[in-house]
């Protein structure tokens, strides 16, 4: 493996620039997000402990096709986690990401986070390879509308509500549910950017769901630099050239700031 931040006797400056000087060099970058980057911004890790995961049962997608009262308990849980995105801003990590896309050093951002917070910081092109929870869709006629107007219609009623447009009762988040599976054209594009990247940074993420474990293996497989940086181990910090262990805005900034340098 490469170096890593608890090993590197020079400390983490050293891997900041580093990481800054293949930043430079690199036409292609991408990033990959996981939920780290958003619990720096208040969002809990739906995963982990407290998690909304870990507090219900989750609506698996054939339940809420199949009955109303699955779907009412699916907005239940819609409504409770929405709360949270309301009050959610981007950071620093977000905001670093938007900038270098502006400034053409970063092609796109591939997420597993459906908060729509790198959109709100600023970025363009990003694949949300789990859907996003600021949309609600209608599964009869694909009509979107936005979830704030819909989670407070249902908190209103206290009843799904129904489409606008079709009148069809099968209004869902637009994010993949378990038991739904990934869009493929999304996830062909998203395997297409990971081939083509010279760098490839894989910001916090555990790298434990697919596809978020092969795209950087992936990229790695085909000459990226691969960057992982997360508060916790990951099973792919064997395969990177550089693993960072810290907060994801305090190290983007950091990396920025040797950018500029
Ligand atoms: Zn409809």
């Amino acid at each position: 493996m490469g170096i890593d931040s608890e090993t590197n006797r020079n400390g983490p400056c050293d891997l900041h620039q580093a990481v800054a000087t293949w930043l430079r060099e690199a036409d292609i970058v991408v990033a990959f997000t996981g939920a780290g980057i958003s619990t720096e911004s208040g969002i809990p890790d739906f995963r982990s402990p407290g998690g909304v995961w870990a507090k219900y049962q989750p609506v698996y997608f054939d339940a809420f096709l199949a009955s109303a009262e699955a779907r009412h308990e699916y907005w239940r849980q819609k409504a409770e986690a929405h709360h949270d995105f309301v009050l959610a801003r981007p950071n620093t990590g977000h905001e670093v990401l938007a900038r270098w896309e502006a400034a053409g050093r970063l092609e796109a951002v591939i997420t597993q986070n459906i908060d729509g917070l790198h959109q709100t910081a600023g970025s363009r092109k990003v694949l949300e390879l789990h859907g996003t929870a600021r949309q609600v869709t209608c599964l009869d006629c694909h009509a979107r509308f936005e979830a704030d107007e819909m989670v407070a219609r249902f908190v209103a009623a206290e009843a799904v509500p129904d489409c606008p447009a079709c009148g069809g009762d099968r209004m869902k988040h637009a994010t993949v549910s378990f038991g739904q599976s990934l869009p493929p054209s999304l996830l062909q594009e998203a395997f297409a950017l990971s081939k083509r990247a010279k760098v490839f940074l894989a910001i916090g993420s555990s790298l434990v769901v697919e596809p978020a474990a092969s795209l950087p293996r992936t990229a790695k497989q085909y000459g990226a630099k691969l960057v992982i940086i997360n508060r916790d181990a990951t099973p792919q910090d064997g395969l990177a050239d550089v693993v960072i262990r810290a907060s994801i805005g305090a190290t983007l900034e950091a990396i920025d700031r040797e950018l500029a340098a």
